[in-house]
């Protein structure tokens, strides 16, 4: 009886030890799982605002040969972007998702301006990018052109203008331009970069032809997303 007891005790504290063990292994993996995530949680991703520029009743300008909208190809464009933005680990916000306008009702430019500049705010975003498509009275214009209007928004319009030359113009057209400065409300966001890009003439039937292929518009959005991110990461 007393052997079976003093038995019974020993198994008892065995196991008491081994929960014990067991515990504190446990505490203690629990502690370096929370570490390890704690170390690994990613960091918040650094956010880009995309603009497509029109729609609804806004359509923007049309090209000459097929009569595209500009705020289709704006929009096809800009969502392209935003997918390849997002892949690359930045949080894409769209200023629309779709087709209308960003204000309901009658169209309103200022509203629709002013609503803009508010999903802008909202997001706090590292850079900005507008998206559109250029006229010219001739057909003869040609070419990816840069727009910006702050201080603060030069060198990425600089090292985009430079990036979509050498990627873009210089192989479709033999040449490159200077990013252009002039007050453009949606480009005036403050201390945050921001830039319209023209991405072709639609009075150009050369560019109306690229800028309807969706090849064409996907390479045009990866050249915009590697020139913005290098600025962003400080390589450009
Ligand atoms: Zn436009």
């Amino acid at each position: 009886m007393f052997k079976v007891v003093k038995l019974r005790t020993l198994l008892i504290a065995a196991g008491v030890l081994l929960a014990v063990a067991v515990i504190a292994v446990g505490v203690t993996l629990g502690v370096r799982a929370k570490e390890a995530r704690a170390a690994f949680s990613p960091l918040p991703k650094p956010t880009v605002v995309i603009d497509a520029g029109h729609g609804g009743a806004d359509p923007g300008v049309t090209g000459v040969k097929t009569g595209v909208k500009e705020s289709d190809l704006n929009l096809k464009t800009a969502l392209v972007l935003g997918d390849i933005f997002a892949s690359a680990g930045y949080k894409a916000v769209q200023t629309r998702y779709g087709e209308a306008s960003t204000v309901e009702g009658a169209f309103d430019k200022t509203a629709d301006m002013a609503a803009r500049r508010e999903t802008i705010r909202r997001a706090e975003p590292e850079a900005v990018i507008s998206i559109h498509m250029n006229k010219y009275e001739g057909p003869s214009r040609r070419g990816v052109q840069v727009f910006y209007t702050t201080d603060a928004s030069e060198s990425l319009a600089i090292a985009l203008q430079k990036h979509l030359d050498q990627t873009m113009n210089v192989p479709t057209l033999g040449r490159g331009f200077d990013p252009i400065r002039g007050d453009y409300y949606i480009a005036d966001n403050g201390d945050v970069p921001s830039v319209i890009i023209e991405c072709a003439f639609l009075s150009n039937p050369i560019d109306e032809a690229l800028i309807i292929d969706p090849d064409y518009r996907l390479r045009l959005a990866t050249e915009i997303q590697v020139a913005t991110a290098r600025y962003l990461n400080g390589s450009a």
